[in-house]
């Protein structure tokens, strides 16, 4: 059978449709190919998300296609994901030996279209057409084979965006919001803990709007319609959740404590919600829920409320500044990350300054900072006030170099103190030594062995470096 080379550009939804695409490729007897030189196909799946983004993917892909002219004509080459759902047709006009061209709502097809055409039944296909239920068909898993068991994995709740920022181009590329069902995901979830899965991560593009516009009776499971499997159980006082929440349960909580039920599981995590949809219930649940990590990664986007209001966020500075408030009370020492674009069209140094105000009030232990980038089809691109190059990367470089200082401080206060970590597996800088994460999501490089891997373990930091930190097992022991 053929082997497939698999290259993800992009987010952990990104990386997540990749591993279902590759594991369904698996199943049907293809291998996988450690690089692009020694692959019957390559598959690039891409990002739409920043103009960089697009033009790396395609000069990849230009210079694959000259290299094989010359020492591999009969490979194969295909774009999925979210450049392949804007581009189509256009991908292939403009390199025409490009194969398959498959979109966000295809990719359970890639495997089929890949027989076609290397039988020869087919020699080009474009699929960017919208599938229902197509939501649910990113299911599959690799867990990285036998020996290299995997412990986290990353579960697709739902597609889409209904959201609409201005600057954002998700809504085109993955369609309308649908999420799958709870007993759907719960059965997902209970089948990588029965595979040594021992966290998971919810993931979706905004996952605290999860099944609000799904009105369907089986998605209820809380009071009197709890009949769905994987429902959690609310028997009178034998509830592994109580204390109860004190507000109704959104679609989201419900979901989590539906997968906080799973014995086996240790740890759960979610990416990412927004700001407009964090409910009461979601912070509570932290308290509630001592499966859920005191980790949150809550996307802000600018600090200022009225370049909030032109990117079409739904919320305020204050409302934002609340909602980590309350997330501090239920869980202090709680991680906080984000996202931050700088240089939207129209930012003053006034709204720029607003944003490095957040950044010191709330002292995020990590943020991911980008510099706006015009996406074709999205009002932003088409805003007066355009700001150059060289001002949006002093200001990324401003605000950089504050979350880094603001970081480093904080990093620097966990020295001595004892933390409990996820043993992952190998470091990815010195495979010699061994990483996990703390339930706040900070990486943590210790000595020790693949005897760890998967286990919970109490480490003492002794040294904090940029965004990660190094523990001592040995000490506790
Ligand atoms: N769905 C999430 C939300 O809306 O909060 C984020 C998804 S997006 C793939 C990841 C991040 O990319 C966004 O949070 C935003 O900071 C950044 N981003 C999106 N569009 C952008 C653009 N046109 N230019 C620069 N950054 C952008």
């Amino acid at each position: 059978m053929p082997s497939v080379f698999i290259k993800t550009y992009g987010c952990q939804m990104n990386e997540r449709d990749s591993e279902a695409v590759a594991a369904q490729l698996v199943a049907k007897g293809y291998s996988l190919a450690k690089s692009e030189a020694v692959a019957d196909v390559v598959l690039l799946n891409t990002c739409s998300v920043r103009d960089m983004a697009e033009r790396k993917a395609l000069n990849k892909m230009a210079n694959m296609i000259g290299i094989a002219k010359k020492e591999r004509p009969n490979q194969v080459f295909g774009f999925m994901g979210c450049m392949a759902q804007s581009r189509g047709q256009e991908l292939v006009d403009k390199l025409p030996d490009v194969d398959l061209v498959v979109g966000t709502q295809k990719f359970h097809r890639t495997a089929d279209y890949l027989d076609e055409i290397l039988a020869g039944r087919r020699e080009k296909i474009v699929d960017t057409a919208a599938e229902e239920k197509s939501e649910a068909a990113i299911r599959e898993h690799l867990l990285n084979g036998s020996a290299q068991k995997s412990v986290s994995a990353f579960v697709s709740i739902m597609q889409g965006c209904n959201q609409y920022c201005t600057f954002c181009i998700v809504p085109y590329t993955r369609g309308e919001e649908r999420s799958r069902t709870i007993p759907d995901i719960v059965a997902e979830c209970r089948d990588l803990v029965s595979r040594g899965v021992k966290e998971i991560t919810l993931l979706g593009q905004i996952v605290t709007s999860y099944g609000k516009k799904e009105k369907r009776e089986e998605w209820r499971i809380n009071g009197a319609s709890a009949s769905a499997p994987g429902a959690p159980k609310r028997s009178e006082g034998g509830s592994t959740l109580d204390p109860r929440p004190s507000t109704p349960l959104s679609p989201f909580v419900q979901l989590i404590e539906a997968v906080h039920e799973i014995d086996g599981l240790d740890r759960i995590r979610f990416t990412s919600p927004h700001p407009k949809g964090y409910g009461d219930d979601l912070v509570e649940a932290y308290a509630r829920l001592p499966k859920l990590c005191e980790s949150a990664h809550i996307p802000v986007q600018s600090g200022s409320d009225r370049l909030l209001k032109i990117m079409h966020r739904g919320y305020t500075r204050e409302r934002f500044l609340g909602i980590i408030e309350k997330l501090r009370r239920a869980k202090p020492g709680i991680g906080i990350s984000t996202d931050i674009i700088v240089g939207f069209p129209g930012e003053t140094e006034e709204d720029f300054e607003q944003t490095l105000s957040l950044a010191r009030e709330v002292e995020f232990d990590q943020a991911y900072i980008f510099k706006y980038s015009p996406r074709r089809d999205t009002p932003a691109a088409d805003m007066p006030d355009q700001l150059s190059t060289p001002v949006k990367e002093e200001r990324n470089e401003r605000l950089l170099r504050l979350v880094n200082e603001i970081a480093a401080r904080n990093y620097e206060k966990l020295v001595g103190t004892q933390v409990q970590i996820l043993v992952e597996g190998p470091s990815k800088k010195n495979p010699a030594r061994m990483m996990g994460r703390t339930r706040c999501n900070k990486i943590v490089v210790f000595d020790g062995s693949d005897r760890h891997r998967g286990q919970i373990m109490d480490v003492k930091i002794t040294r904090a470096g940029s965004f990660t930190l190094y523990g001592d097992p040995a000490i506790l022991e």
